[in-house]
């Protein structure tokens, strides 16, 4: 969670000027979105959930929250926003390393599209972008914890 939210400031505030939307992929218990509701400001967040469980207080309002499998709610979003996003903020693994992987590599060409020019990637898990490059983290992160990735 420090690294996690150590890189998430950096990436917020490396992206303050831009205007697009913020992507949360993946709610849990709603605690980095929460953190994010705190610290964006000027951007909407909108949320990916397959099954949104959090307290209503790290929940967003309904109209924000992009309800099923990112799997196919990333393709219809590339649709709704274009390549638009200024910061996506990704965290849908679980305790599987192998599996997190498999799903990460699957995800990523859906994510890619989606940034906007400078746009920030901020994973819990190494990413397979194309055209990205990897930003160097901030002090205050573990090396392999979190990644941060730039669209061109
Ligand atoms: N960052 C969150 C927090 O701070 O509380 C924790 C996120 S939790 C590790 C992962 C979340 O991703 C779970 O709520 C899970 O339901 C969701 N998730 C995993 N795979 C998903 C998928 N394919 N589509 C949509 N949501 C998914």
């Amino acid at each position: 969670m420090v690294s996690q939210r150590a890189c998430l400031d950096h990436a917020i505030a490396l992206t303050t000027g831009m205007t697009g939307p913020v992507f949360e992929l993946g709610l849990g218990n709603g605690r980095t979105y929460h953190h994010m509701a705190q610290r964006v400001s000027g951007r909407d967040i909108y949320v990916f959930e397959r099954n949104p469980a959090a307290h209503p207080d790290s929940t967003p309002p309904e109209e924000q929250l992009i309800l099923g499998d990112v799997r196919e709610t990333l393709p219809s979003t590339l649709q709704r926003f274009g390549a638009s996003a200024s910061l996506i903020h990704a965290d849908l693994g679980g305790h599987n390393r192998e599996k997190n992987d498999v799903f990460a590599r699957f995800v990523s060409p859906l994510i890619e599209p989606l940034l906007a020019s400078d746009g920030l990637m901020v994973s819990s898990d190494r990413m397979y972008f194309e055209g990205m490059s990897e930003e160097p983290l901030p002090q205050d992160a573990v090396p392999g914890r979190c990644f941060i990735y730039r669209a061109p």
